[in-house]
C-alpha cells in the first residue's frame, strides 16, 4: 500500500492565526456541532461506532462502545473528561493540536458531551505546558462568547460548561483513574479497574476518559460520515491519525496519515534520515514505552495489528528515529530513569523494580557492570511485566527487553571494552 497524507485536523496549522476561532469558521468549524444537535444522541453514539475510532491516546479502545459502557441516564450528573495530559516520551501531537487548532477540541467536546448526556466537561492538560494552557483557555472563552458552549447552546436546550484544568506535570496522571483522582484534588495514583470510569469515574458518576486526538476527531467524523472515515486507515485501524516523528530525521514534526502507513514512507515524507550515510539503528512505533523496532521492520504497516504481530504496540504513533550513532544502552538508560522518576509507588513490582533496572543499566553503560547484570535486567523486567497495577510497569521493561533482543553484542561491548564504545561527539541525542 502507498499512503499519502491525509491533512484534517492538521490542515491550516500553517495559516497565521490558526489558532483563532475566526479561522476554525472559515475552515467548516462548528458546523458539525449544529449537525450534531438535531440528531439523537444516539444516533451520534452509533455513528461513532460505525465509522471504528479507537481510543488515539495510545490503547486504541474502540471509542463509541465506551461512550456505549455509560449506564442509563439516572438524573444525576455524568461527565466528560478529555486526557490531555500528553506526556509519554516522545509522543508530541496534543499539545500541537491543541496550540495550532483548539477549536476541533472544543466542538468535539461540545459534540461528544451532547452525545453522552454531560453537561459539564473537563479537559485535564499536563502542568508544564503553560503556553498551551493560555490558549486553550482563550479558545474556551471565544467559543462561550460565540454561543457554542454555555446555556441553551445554538438555540437547542443543551447546556454544557468547559473546565480546563492543569495538573502539576505527573507521566502518571496520565493513567485515566489517576488522573481522576488528581482532579477530584487528591494524589494521583491509578484506581483498581473495574469498575471502569464509564460505570464510576470522576466523583464516583459515569465519566467517559478520551484523549484529544480522538475528541477532536469527532467533528469531521460527523461532518463527512462514518464511512469516509471508516474507508481510510486498515480494516481493523480505520481512519488517520497524527504520527510524530522525532530524531535523527531531517524534518522531524507531525504527519497525518492514514493508519497503515510504514515508516518507510513517512520517512520519505519527512527528507530521510539526518544523514543519509547514517543507517536508521533502531525506533520507537508508539513511544518508549513500546518495544524497539528495528530497520527490519520499516515496511511493517502503522495500524493497531501489524504492529502487535511484528511484536511491539502501535500505541501514542510516537516513532523516534535513532541512527547508528546512537548507544542503545544509553537511551535505554535515559529512559529508564524516567520511568523510575515517574513510578508512582503504589506497587512494588513497579517502584523497587524500576529503582533496579536504573542502578543495572547505569553500571552497564560505564562499563563497570557483568555478564550476570544482562540476565538481572531480563529476570526483573519479568517480575515487572504483568504483576504491575497500572501499565506505567509494564512499559519500563518494554525497550530493555526488546533493546537486549536486538542488541545483546552491544551490552556485551560495553562489558569488554570497559566503557560506552560509541563517541559522544558524534550523536547529538542522549549526551
Ligand atoms: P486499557 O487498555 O486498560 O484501557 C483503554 C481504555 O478502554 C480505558 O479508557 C478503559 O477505561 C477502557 N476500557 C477497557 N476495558 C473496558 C471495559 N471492559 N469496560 C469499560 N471500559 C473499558 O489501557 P490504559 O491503561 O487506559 O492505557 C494504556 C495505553 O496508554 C498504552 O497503550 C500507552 O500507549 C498509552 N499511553 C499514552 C500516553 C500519552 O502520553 N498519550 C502516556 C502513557 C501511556
Ligand atoms: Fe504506580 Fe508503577 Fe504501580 Fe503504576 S505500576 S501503580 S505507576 S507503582
Amino acid at each position: 500500500m502507498t499512503s499519502t497524507l491525509t491533512p484534517i485536523l492538521t490542515k491550516f496549522w500553517d495559516d497565521p492565526q490558526s489558532w483563532t476561532l475566526a479561522t476554525y469558521e472559515d475552515n467548516e468549524g462548528y458546523q458539525a456541532l449544529r449537525k450534531a444537535l438535531d440528531m439523537k444522541p444516539e444516533d451520534l453514539v452509533q455513528m461513532t461506532k460505525d465509522s471504528g475510532l479507537r481510543g488515539r491516546g495510545g490503547a486504541g479502545f474502540p471509542t463509541g462502545m465506551k461512550w456505549g459502557f455509560l449506564p442509563p441516564p439516572d438524573g444525576g450528573p455524568r461527565y466528560l473528561v478529555v486526557n490531555a495530559d500528553e506526556s509519554e516520551p516522545g509522543t508530541c501531537k496534543d499539545i500541537p493540536l491543541m496550540m495550532a487548532a483548539p477549536q476541533f477540541l472544543i466542538e468535539g467536546v461540545a459534540i461528544t458531551s451532547f452525545a453522552i448526556g454531560c453537561n459539564h466537561a473537563f479537559i485535564y492538560l499536563r502542568g508544564e505546558v503553560v503556553h498551551v494552557y493560555r490558549r486553550l483557555m482563550r479558545a474556551v472563552e471565544e467559543a462561550y462568547a460565540a454561543g457554542y458552549l454555555g446555556k441553551n447552546i445554538l438555540g437547542s436546550g443543551f447546556d454544557l460548561d468547559v473546565t480546563v484544568h492543569a495538573g502539576a506535570g505527573a507521566y502518571i496522571c496520565g493513567e485515566e483513574t489517576a488522573l481522576l483522582d488528581s482532579l477530584e484534588g487528591r494524589r494521583g495514583q491509578p484506581r483498581l479497574k473495574p469498575p471502569f470510569p464509564a460505570v464510576a469515574g470522576l466523583y464516583a458518576r459515569p465519566t467517559v476518559v478520551n484523549n484529544v486526538e480522538s475528541i477532536a476527531s469527532v467533528p469531521p467524523i460527523l461532518l463527512h460520515g462514518s464511512e469516509w472515515f471508516a474507508d481510510m486507515g486498515t480494516e481493523k485501524s480505520q481512519g488517520f491519525g497524527i504520527f510524530s516523528l522525532s530524531g535523527h530525521v531531517k524534518n522531524p514534526g507531525q504527519f497525518e496519515a492514514p493508519l497503515g502507513i510504514t515508516l518507510r514512507e513517512l520517512l520519505d515524507m519527512a527528507g530521510g534520515m539526518r544523514d543519509p550515510e547514517k543507517g536508521l539503528k533502531f525506533w520507537t512505533p508508539g513511544g518508549s514505552s513500546t518495544p524497539l523496532f528495528t530497520a527490519e521492520h520499516l515496511d511493517v504497516p502503522l495500524d493497531f495489528e501489524s504492529v502487535a504481530a511484528a511484536g511491539s504496540m502501535l500505541g501514542t504513533r510516537a516513532l523516534q528515529i535513532f541512527d547508528e550513532t546512537t548507544c542503545v544502552v544509553r537511551a535505554v538508560d535515559r529512559w529508564t530513569d524516567f520511568y523510575k522518576h515517574e513510578s508512582c509507588g503504589k506497587c512494588t513490582p513497579c517502584r523497587e523494580g524500576t529503582w533496579w533496572l536504573k542502578q543495572i543499566l547505569g553500571r552497564l553503560e560505564h562499563g563497570q557492570g557483568s555478564e550476570e547484570d544482562l540476565e538481572k535486567l531480563l529476570d526483573i523486567c519479568d517480575n515487572i511485566l504483568g504483576r504491575s497495577f497500572c501499565a506505567l510497569g509494564d512499559g519500563a521493561t518494554s525497550p530493555i527487553t526488546s533493546s537486549i533482543q536486538y542488541f545483546r553484542e552491544e551490552y556485551i561491548a560495553h562489558l569488554t571494552q570497559g566503557r560506552c564504545p560509541f563517541d559522544p561527539a558524534e550523536s547529538t541525542l542522549f549526551h
